[in-house]
């Protein structure tokens, strides 16, 4: 898996494009709706080791993703 400390020129304007603060997923894939959806973002749990978040479809209420923040890491694990 890509790393946080992972810089290189290539990804540079990636990285001028998130500046603007936190980067978050806006759409995701929604089995129930069969298209990319908006999503909203739902803190699950609070661990010692970071931040789970949910994913819902704004439509259907699916949950269609989860992210894991780990002390300022960010992994993202994509239930398709
Ligand atoms: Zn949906």
């Amino acid at each position: 898996m890509q790393g946080p400390f992972r810089y290189s020129s290539v990804d540079a304007k990636k990285e001028k494009q998130a500046s603007y603060g936190e980067f978050e997923a806006t759409e995701l894939y929604c089995p129930k709706c069969g298209k990319a959806v908006p999503v909203i973002k739902t803190l699950l749990l609070i661990l010692p080791e970071g931040d789970k978040y949910e994913y819902r479809c704004r439509f259907c209420g699916t949950p269609v993703g989860e992210k894991m923040d780990r002390h300022g890491q960010y992994y993202s694990i994509l239930k398709m």
